[in-house]
């Protein structure tokens, strides 16, 4: 190669290659510049703290299906956050079939403390942070998109434009923590974020997020209506929404004094556990899940099927050899209840299923099983040692409990739980109508458990729970108002 054409070559290189890079870098600047000036230019890089009041619509279908439960439930939300410190305090409340959720998050850094309004407690979580515990709120807030933008405009790049709603946008794409990147849909005229995408590789979810109706307080721009997509079917949809700016203080990011620290609860055991409650009750634990097991003379029966089912009726066939599982119940018709089904059934068992939960319980076998195998129940069913009652709950139109009589133990899905060590696990709603429910049936009772948990909880602290349960919203409290 010639030296001239060396150096016609390097001049292309250093005019054309670089030049584009700058480009590239100054258009990718030039559209972080014009959403940081849409949403508060300086006030917005500089932003001390800002709270979040919004109230929205949201729609969860639950553990399956159950009237009502894909209504949309109205929420309540106040977030506050010092951005800059990573510090926040999100508050939620909403009541969904009768039941009042009142829970909220306190967090700092990678730390991170759930607050429990509804049993008036706190508890530090391992996992979590400013991110794990409020990226879920924040990616659906446009103004901390922008803020976000601007703190990692390093990582953004610039995709094709697109036209959203009949006008030109930027799409700029952002490094989120714990997170796909973010792509954003910034109209080309205003600045403003109207759209946001998150495609999670490698799955059918498809995530958009949609911001309209933008105001402006305080000099800080936001979209006063959301929407959040999760693959073609509304999710949550915020109808109102209004912000305070550098308003909150040091009380506003803690955790609220009338809340106490919850007890400690049992670590997740590594060995198999079982608990003999009587001669003829077991409570068996392999894996933080649990099944009972009543011996009723020449066979058994059982009860509680989460997954794992399997693991816990070996573990009790080495306890009590040669009999036959003759009777498996049922509670309810919640997912994580219905995993350990065909376990029982493998193991030869007739299934004892509330009449509401019939259908859900065939739909786990490809093969429809053979008649008399699947016992439908709609009214108390005596089975040797063992009650089966039926109630109605807010959880569920049936749940079936099983009263073992002579172990005067109650085994009972989801309306009382817990592993609390050294102190009465707290009640919820459901736990209260559980309590009216035994009172009804004129139960006598020593013991209650469940399947998930393997601590065993006395009649005494049941019915201490049930009358320490208080679900009073304090008006000192903004959300409650
Ligand atoms: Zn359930």
């Amino acid at each position: 190669m010639s030296k001239k054409v060396f150096f016609v070559i390097s001049l292309i290189f250093i005019f054309c290659v670089p030049m584009s890079v700058v480009n590239a870098g100054e258009a990718v600047q030039a559209v972080v510049d014009k959403v940081v000036a849409a949403y508060g230019g300086s006030k917005l890089v500089n932003l001390k703290t800002i709270t979040i009041n919004s109230d929205e619509f949201s729609r969860w279908e639950g553990q399956g299906y159950y009237p009502g439960t894909d209504q949309p439930v109205f929420h309540k939300q106040i977030l506050t956050l010092n951005p800059a410190e990573l510090i926040g305090k999100n508050q939620v409340r909403f009541t969904s079939a009768g039941v009042d959720y009142n829970y909220g998050d306190v967090v700092s850094g990678d730390k991170s403390t759930n607050l429990s309004y509804s049993y008036g407690t706190y508890s530090e979580n391992d996992e979590g942070g400013y991110y794990g515990a409020l990226g879920p709120y924040i990616r659906g807030i446009d103004t901390l998109l922008a803020y976000e933008l601007h703190r990692r405009k390093d990582t953004a790049k610039l995709l094709d434009p697109v036209n959203y709603r009949g006008q030109a946008h930027h799409q700029i794409s952002f490094e989120f923590p714990e997170s796909p990147p973010l792509i954003l849909s910034v109209d080309e005229r205003t600045g403003l974020i109207n759209k946001m995408t998150r495609i999670i590789e490698n799955t059918e979810y498809n995530l958009a997020y949609q911001y309209d109706n933008h105001v402006v307080t305080d000099g800080i721009t936001y979209a006063t209506q959301y929407a959040f997509i999760n693959t073609n079917q509304l999710q949550t949809m915020v109808i109102d929404r209004s912000i305070e700016v550098n308003r909150a203080g040091k009380q506003d990011f803690a955790v609220d004094k009338f809340l106490v620290k919850a007890a400690e609860q049992m670590p997740v055991s590594e060995e198999p556990q079982q608990t003999r409650l009587a001669d003829d009750y077991y409570h068996i634990t392999v894996d933080d899940r649990n099944s009972s097991f009543i011996d009723a003379g020449d066979h058994i029966i059982s009860i509680g099927s989460t997954a794992g089912f399997g693991d816990r009726w070996n573990v009790f066939k080495n306890i009590v050899p040669n009999k036959s599982l003759k009777y498996h119940v049922v509670t309810h018709h919640h997912s994580d209840h219905l995993e350990g089904i065909e376990d029982a059934f493998d193991a030869g068992a007739i299934l004892v299923v509330p009449d509401t939960v019939v259908a859900s319980v065939e739909a786990l076998f490809e093969i429809k099983p053979a008649d008399g195998k699947i016992m439908s129940i709609s009214e108390m069913t005596r089975l040797g040692p063992v009650d089966i009652h039926l109630f109605s709950s807010n959880h569920a139109e049936k749940n079936a409990i099983l009263y073992a009589r002579e172990a005067k133990t109650l085994f009972q899905a989801d309306h009382y739980g817990g592993e609390h060590i050294g102190a009465p696990s707290p009640a919820s709603l459901n736990t209260v109508y559980l309590k009216q429910t035994i009172d009804a049936l004129d139960l006598d009772l020593d013991y209650l458990v469940g399947p998930h948990s393997r601590k065993v909880h006395r009649w005494q602290d049941f019915v201490a729970a049930v009358n320490a349960y208080n679900n009073d919203c304090p008006e000192s409290r903004a959300i409650c108002q």
